[in-house]
């Protein structure tokens, strides 16, 4: 009997379980899935804030930190936007596009998406180890991977030998929903390289100031981050300020700047209106503008945030626009667009949706994910040394290693 464990019932286990069985066939195979929580899916039930946000219009190697460009170029080109389309209706998924490009399921459930995956694996023969713990894997020449696991609810150890195995352990983010990096010591022992972990989109704390008065109110906005005059990124999105300092995508796609280097002194710079900067100028140009300059700014933000605002850059709120001398103007151009906060610190693991680093790409096959140290084993997901930003970028890649290397696997073996 022809055996395939794969280690993690995440995204990236299960679509990479449901490939593989299916490309083998029925007869004279196992496919089992260990997965050490009591159900699947866990973390995947919660993304997108329970819609699943799956993938995105925007996806292109360059929007995607860790490995050469060249890498991630290769997994898109065996996985892009169409074929995870393609691959999730056929599973009984169909998603849809937002106008900004974001994908989601038609049933805007992650819940939904958890539940379908788990049919399709019975459907498939998959037999599911759940409150299984792979604690060990070694590999024995000649006989293939030896697994060392415990299943919680009988409490009994167990150990198995498989013909091939992927790994799907994710990384080290949200602990309590699974993922805790335990078997990074298991890939270091087979002989792999574990680029530095460290927690990616999560909240960046800040020195408010005043500022601390615009708690709870939310900002689409661009941002950067300097060291000194140097910009390190960029990003654009939603924010909102809270107690500490700043949360949403608009911040969270720059935190692992922060993370990878404690020990810089780093600024992050808010530009409230930079969607709007040259709009706000014509319109306080137009001689036929009879607004207040309070009214003006009521176009892009909540009274509170004006009000905040006004008073930074000494403006009467009841001044006419027209009245606005050239100072005054560039007063508030710079409160509107200029602000720096001195970072101090950023979002741990407990609060960081991601885990950066994780298992060294040039080691994997990028059209297959399996190992070029050792034939046989695949490591996808979050595990690997790859992670994008906020908006479906990270379940892309779950789905895409999770199919290409299930896939690969099958036709390799039959
Ligand atoms: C709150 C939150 C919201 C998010 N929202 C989005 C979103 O909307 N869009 C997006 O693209 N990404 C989102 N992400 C990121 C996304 O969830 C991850 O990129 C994705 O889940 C990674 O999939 P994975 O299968 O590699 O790992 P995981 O989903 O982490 O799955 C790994 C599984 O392996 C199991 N496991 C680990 N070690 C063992 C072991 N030794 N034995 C047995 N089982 C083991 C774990 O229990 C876990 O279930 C979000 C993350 C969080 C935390």
């Amino acid at each position: 009997m022809f055996r395939v464990a794969i280690i993690g019932g995440g995204p990236a286990g299960m679509m990479a379980a449901i490939e593989a069985a299916r490309g083998l066939g029925k007869t004279l195979r196992e496919v089992v899935l260990f997965e050490h929580e009591p159900k699947l899916g866990r973390k995947l039930a919660v993304t997108g804030a329970g819609r699943c946000n799956i993938s995105n219009d925007g996806i292109k190697a360059s929007a995607y930190h860790g490995p050469e460009p060249a890498w991630t170029e290769s997994l898109l080109e065996g996985f892009a936007v169409e074929d995870l389309e393609r691959a999730l209706y056929r599973l009984g998924i169909p998603i849809y596009k937002t106008d900004d490009g974001w994908y989601y399921p038609l049933s805007q459930s992650a819940a939904s998406v958890v539940a379908v995956l788990e049919e399709r694996l019975l459907g498939q023969g998959v037999l599911m180890r759940v409150a299984t713990y792979v604690r060990r894997v070694s590999y024995k020449e000649g006989l293939g991977f030896e697994l060392t696991f415990k299943d919680y609810a009988s409490g009994e150890k167990g150990i198995e030998l498989f013909d091939k195995l992927i790994v799907a352990t994710g990384g080290k983010s949200y602990p309590e929903l699974g993922a805790k990096g335990h078997f990074f010591s298991q890939l270091e022992a087979l002989g792999h390289t574990i680029k530095p972990l460290y927690p990616a989109l999560g909240p960046i704390d800040a020195r408010l100031g005043a500022f601390t008065a615009l708690q709870g109110q939310r900002f689409d906005a661009h941002t950067a981050i300097f060291d000194g005059e140097d910009c390190l990124g960029r990003s654009f999105g939603n924010l909102i300020f809270t107690k500490k300092g700043l949360n949403g995508p608009g911040v969270m796609n720059l935190s692992h700047l922060v993370t990878q280097s404690p020990e810089k002194n780093l600024q992050l710079e808010v530009n409230f209106i930079g969607p709007w900067i040259e709009e706000l100028a014509e319109a306080a140009s137009d001689e036929n503008n009879h607004a207040s300059v309070r009214a003006l700014l009521l176009r892009y933000f909540a009274p509170k945030a004006v009000d905040f605002f006004l008073t930074q850059a000494a403006l009467n709120p009841q001044k006419f626009v027209q009245e606005l001398t050239e100072l005054d103007f560039q007063a508030l151009i710079q409160t509107l667009s200029m602000t720096r906060f001195d970072i101090t610190g950023a979002g741990d693991f407990s609060n960081s949706q991601l885990t950066a680093g994780g298992i060294a790409t040039e080691e994997l096959d990028p059209y297959t994910l399996q190992s070029k140290r050792f034939a046989g084993l695949y490591v996808i997901g979050e595990a690997v040394d790859i992670f994008g930003p906020c908006g479906g970028y990270n379940l892309h890649i779950a789905f895409a290693s999770g199919y290409l290397a299930g896939k690969s696997l099958a036709e390799m073996n039959n």
